[in-house]
């Protein structure tokens, strides 16, 4: 079906220029970019001054700022954002010079959304013109329709479900580290908790399915965590942790948040993290239910497939990238170490220390609401995008396979 949708795309000719028509008689023509193997981009500045409005860098993100709203956009990546929606495109922005291009999708179906009432569409003639749109002639299905048609998209835009495990750290016996700044009576394994739980209220709100590995204050075997609860069908596997610190001079004022991938330790301090996050393997109960791995001796020699490393990879400079716009520590990078719980793993899988508790404001940040529910909306933002650029892979990889 995607590849008869795909030829009669083709076999229309696709269009070379963009007219976009201002009220009071303004028009312009913007040049399209064209790749190979992708569908006609649009650069962003001269759509910019068409639309009388301006790009700007904001720290990764290009942001098309008009009077209609302000569009962000993450070089790379199938997503454009805009007030809290993100939405996915049909491929992804490039950087070209100092400029963006990008989809011209984003045009046809984001500028002109009827909904929005700001831009009129019209693909015969790749005219954009100020103003409403005529009503749409056909009645848009409810969301409930939508939900019961299997190829109609989710909340988020997909095209198929998705299934994201997210692995609270710690718990039960497994205290996690003691929250040296955290109100008393914290603890790593219930602050990790908290913020999990609000992950995976994001994310089902923007329909990709959760499975957890606990939701209450519970022991859940290191080597059990991955292979239990993210099988084949699961996306991506992400733990979320606190980070901690030995007493030495000046320790307290480290601050920041790094996310993690499988690999051998690339650095001393990654060796430390994962030596103290690996520690958790002494609280495991020798259960009827034992893990595949037999311990951390399994490690490496099983290391998980490139292809999965790569999207491991991915998936962690996404949450890094996301987080920096709502964490004011440091950002401490992607990073590689030897974790117990991402060696089982079958599939994508990332560890996140959301900051120090051995510092206050990290402490404060991981601890307050407000801190907590910026930490997970934007932990949850970054997967959306990796599901998004992943879908967009498998997606193009399938078209250019079929005949
Ligand atoms: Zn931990």
């Amino acid at each position: 079906m995607i590849a008869l949708l795909a030829a009669l795309a083709v076999s229309r000719a696709a269009p070379t220029l963009l007219h976009v028509n201002r009220t009071g008689n303004a028009s312009y023509d913007i040049r399209l970019v064209q790749r190979p193997g992708e569908g006609p981009l649009v650069p962003l500045a001269p759509l910019a001054e068409a639309l009388g409005g301006q790009v700007q860098r904001q720290g990764l993100w290009i942001v098309l700022s008009t009077t209609s709203g302000n569009f962000r956009f993450l070089p790379g990546t199938p997503v454009v954002e805009y007030g809290s929606t993100v939405r996915g495109l049909p491929g992804v922005s490039h950087v070209r010079g100092d400029s963006l291009d990008v989809p011209l999708a984003f045009v046809a179906e984001v500028l002109a959304d009827p909904h929005r009432q700001a831009w009129n569409w019209t693909p015969s003639t790749a005219v954009l013109s100020e103003g409403a749109a005529p009503p749409p002639l056909t009645i848009r299905p409810s969301r409930t329709t939508i939900a019961n048609d299997a190829r109609s998209r989710s909340p988020s835009g997909f095209r198929r479900s998705h299934l994201v495990t997210i692995d609270p750290g710690h718990g039960g016996t497994d205290p996690g580290n003691p929250g040296m700044f955290f109100p008393r009576g914290l603890r790593e394994k219930d602050v990790t908790l908290a913020v999990s739980l609000l992950v995976r209220d994001e994310l089902v709100a923007r329909g990709v399915k959760v499975r957890m590995t606990r939701i209450i204050d519970t022991l859940i075997n290191l080597g059990q965590r991955a292979p239990k609860f993210c099988t084949s069908d699961c996306d991506l596997f992400v733990s979320i942790h606190v980070n901690s610190l030995n007493p030495r001079p000046g320790y307290t004022s480290i601050r920041g948040f790094e996310t993690y991938f499988l690999s051998e330790a690339r650095s001393a301090d990654a060796a430390r993290v994962a030596r103290m996050e690996n520690e958790a393997v002494r609280y495991d109960s020798p259960d009827s239910d034992p893990a595949p791995s037999g311990g951390l001796d399994f490690m490496f020699k099983d290391l998980q497939s490139g292809a999965m490393l790569r999207q491991s990879q991915e998936a962690a400079s996404l949450i890094q990238t996301y987080l920096s716009e709502v964490h004011d520590g440091t950002d401490q990078g992607v990073k590689q170490a030897g974790f117990a719980v991402l060696n089982t793993a079958r599939r994508p899988s990332v560890l996140v220390e959301m900051g120090y508790a051995t510092n206050r404001q990290d402490a404060a940040l991981m601890t307050s609401s407000d801190g907590q529910r910026k930490l997970a909306a934007n932990i949850a933002r970054a997967i959306i995008t990796y599901l998004r650029q992943n879908e967009a892979e498998t997606i193009d990889s399938s078209e250019s396979a079929s005949p």
